[in-house]
């Protein structure tokens, strides 16, 4: 972290940023090694950016990842991305905020299967945006915006609260117990308040802490594996689930990796989407299920579609899946249906 003090000049900033880079680049050997040493820089400036420290780090730190988004070994300005932001992402950033005023956004649930049994293990909430004028909006079409502007924070914790809501609903209208798993955002994983609003959210709530899995990305851990373990432990400790989502597209140290108090994994859709077929994603998928296993975590495999894919997965032993090959997300009232009809009533074994 660097504090430049009484320099706000974009250009002034812009010189510092450059040498650093070049001073960097310059650690060619150490002890030895033959190193290729790049930063990513991300600047936020007072007052233009952000008023007080928290925002200013968050800026900055989303500059960071837009620089190495880029490619790495640059520079970016936070107030710079702002400016690039067309009408119409303004036009949305104004509706994110209204959004949650106006009760626009909407959980979607999509059933995990276990491949043994064909029966219905639990479900991921995947949050929708219902749109005034746009009609039903995917997340990529929002979640990054929420993410830059600090909204992530308070829809993530609707999310939390609603699915802990739907779950006890669920409960009184005596459907089966069903575990709900929440994607967490960055920087949802970063806010030091996430563990006293959990808990808030879930003793309020009456949800029982085991009920609720919380999924984060392997970048999101190893951006300070560290921290990252403490947190998770914290979570644990609370009773809450964890899942690794996306596995293997990230950067996960496979010495970190059996430090996270982490109980499933799940392996990214472009290993499932080429199976049979790809002999690597075989392979890949084969060496992950085992490396989960010899960890004692559970497998899930995503975006599951064809029935050839399943059955090379079922073959190597993943305990799970997701995907159109049984639901795709479905709304409340369906997912409902689903599980009152009997899920997948065997079909899928
Ligand atoms: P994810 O957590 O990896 O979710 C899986 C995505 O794969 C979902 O996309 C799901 O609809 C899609 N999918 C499921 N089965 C199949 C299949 O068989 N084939 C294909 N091609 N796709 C399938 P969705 O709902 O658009 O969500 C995209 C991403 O947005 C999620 O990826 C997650 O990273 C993020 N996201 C969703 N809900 C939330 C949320 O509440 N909070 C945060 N922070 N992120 C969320
Ligand atoms: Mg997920
Ligand atoms: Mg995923």
């Amino acid at each position: 972290m660097l504090l430049v003090e009484e320099q706000g000049d974009p250009a002034a900033l812009t010189e510092i940023a450059r040498k650093l880079l070049a001073a960097v680049s310059e650690l060619r050997k150490i002890d030895g090694h033959e190193l290729n040493v790049t930063l990513s820089i991300g600047i936020c400036t007072y007052p233009a950016d952000g008023r007080d420290s928290r925002a200013l780090l968050a800026g900055a730190d989303i500059a960071m990842y837009r620089a190495k988004d880029r490619g790495r070994n640059r520079f970016c300005f936070y107030s710079a991305e702002l400016q690039s932001h067309t009408p119409e992402t303004l036009a949305l950033e104004a509706g994110l905020r209204h959004g949650l005023e106006r009760g626009e956004f909407r959980v979607y649930y999509q059933p995990k299967i276990d491949m043994r049994t064909g029966s219905i293990t639990g479900v991921e909430a995947l949050l929708r945006w219902q749109h005034p004028e746009k009609g039903l909006l995917l997340p990529e079409k929002f979640i990054q915006l929420a993410e830059e502007t600090g909204l992530i924070i308070p829809i993530g914790l609707w999310t939390l609260r609603e699915v802990c809501e739907r779950s006890k609903a669920w409960k009184d209208a005596g459907l089966p117990r069903m575990p709900i798993a929440v994607n967490l955002s960055a920087s949802q994983f970063r806010e030091e308040q996430l563990v006293p609003q959990l808990a808030e959210i879930l003793k309020s709530t009456g949800t029982d802490s085991d009920i609720l899995e919380l999924e984060i990305t392997e970048s999101m851990v190893m951006r300070d594996p560290d921290e990252a373990v403490k947190l998770m432990r914290n979570l644990r400790a609370m009773g809450v689930r964890l899942t690794i989502d996306d596995f293997g597209t990230g950067y996960s140290s496979l010495g970190y990796l059996k430090l996270f108090p982490i109980n499933n994994l799940k392996v990214d859709r472009s290993f499932v989407r080429d199976l049979p077929h790809s002999r690597d994603d075989v392979a890949i998928t084969r060496a992950v299920i085992a490396m989960a296993h010899s960890l004692e975590m559970n497998v899930i495999a995503e975006g599951v579609e064809l029935r050839e894919q399943l059955d090379v997965l079922r073959k190597e032993g993943c305990d799970e899946f997701q995907g159109y090959l049984c639901r795709p997300p479905l709304a409340e009232e369906d997912l409902i249906r689903f599980i009152r009809d009997g899920g997948t009533r065997g079909t899928l074994n």
